[in-house]
């Protein structure tokens, strides 16, 4: 082989592979390991190497074609090279953007993740708390009412205690599913604890708080929960609502307020809702009282 007719071949190998970064560049890494033989496809680099060898033999089979140009060498050299750096350039960017839209997307699951309970998949308790801090900040400033419920399932202990764990943790998750499905706004509903739910309804005075609770209730009760080893009978919830009208005390406050109302729904026999409402005028203590109680 003459001296041009190797560096013709060498400049042609230069640009096939320019050709072949610019090509894979394009592509997300992943789809070219999973083009490639498993053994293969272990690492990006040599997922690249190989990608090369097959331009190398794509050049050769060209050059077999290809064989009676005679190119200006100079010219040729120096257009090969800038093609390759710029190849190299495009990849090295692509690869780096691959990489961040990556790291963003591990980013955006652990944010999900510090925020969502994962049986419910709703609000865990440090959210659904953050967010009742907001609202009641919003109700100070506003003198705007607000309530928030307090569920809590109904001799839980004794799903567990039967159907086991698993089951329970089954029925918990479908309870969440239907609290989301009646609450009208799914971004204020949160797991509070074990087996109770806080949802926070602003803008809602006594009244309405009082049908959606309702609402809530009879829902549960008719919500049907298979399990492998027998039927379950449908679970219930107690509900305790509080009211709050310009709220100026602390959020815990205003829970201690609800699980009160809570604790006198178990009382009347649980499956049943009790709202504490605000009597103005009054010290904190006795600012609220258990109203009514439903079967
Ligand atoms: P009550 O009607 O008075 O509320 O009775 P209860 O049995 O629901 O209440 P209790 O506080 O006695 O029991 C709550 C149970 O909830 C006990 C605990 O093991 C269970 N629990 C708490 N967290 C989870 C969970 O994530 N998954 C499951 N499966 N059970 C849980
Ligand atoms: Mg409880
Ligand atoms: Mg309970």
């Amino acid at each position: 082989m003459t001296i041009p007719a190797i560096s013709n071949l060498i400049i042609q190998l230069i640009l096939a592979i320019s050709v072949a970064f610019l090509f894979s560049a394009l592509l997300p890494i992943r789809w070219i390991c999973a083009m490639l033989p498993r053994g293969l496809a272990r690492s990006t680099w040599r997922s690249m190497s190989v990608l090369i060898i097959f331009s190398a033999a794509g050049v050769a089979v060209f050059l077999r074609i290809n064989t009676t140009e005679a190119p200006n060498p100079h010219d040729d050299w120096l257009v090969s090279l800038v093609f390759l750096a710029a190849s190299i350039f495009v990849l090295t960017v692509c690869t780096l953007a691959l990489h961040t839209a990556k790291d963003l997307s591990k980013i955006a699951d652990l944010e999900h993740a510090a925020i969502i309970d994962p049986v419910t998949e709703l609000f865990n308790r440090r959210h659904i708390m953050a967010l009742l801090d907001a609202q009641c900040q919003h109700s100070s400033q506003h003198n705007s009412p607000f309530s928030i419920l307090l569920i809590d399932v109904d001799n839980f202990k004794t799903i567990n205690d039967t159907f086991g764990h698993r089951t329970g943790d089954t029925v918990l998750k479908e309870l969440g599913r239907v609290i989301a499905h009646i609450i009208p706004d799914s971004r204020s509903i949160g797991r509070y604890g074990g087996e109770e739910f806080l949802v926070i309804l602003p803008q809602s005075a006594s009244s309405e708080a009082w049908r959606i609770a309702e609402e809530l209730r009879a829902a549960v009760q008719s919500t049907k929960i298979a399990s492998q080893r027998a039927p379950i009978n449908s679970p219930t919830i107690s509900i305790g609502i509080a009211t709050a009208y310009g709220w100026k005390e602390t959020s815990e406050d205003l829970i201690e307020i609800a699980d009160q109302a809570l604790y006198s729904a178990k009382a009347a026999g649980r499956n049943c809702v009790c709202h504490a409402f605000e009597s103005s005028g009054r010290p904190l203590e006795s600012k609220f009282t258990v109203v009514s109680a439903a079967q």
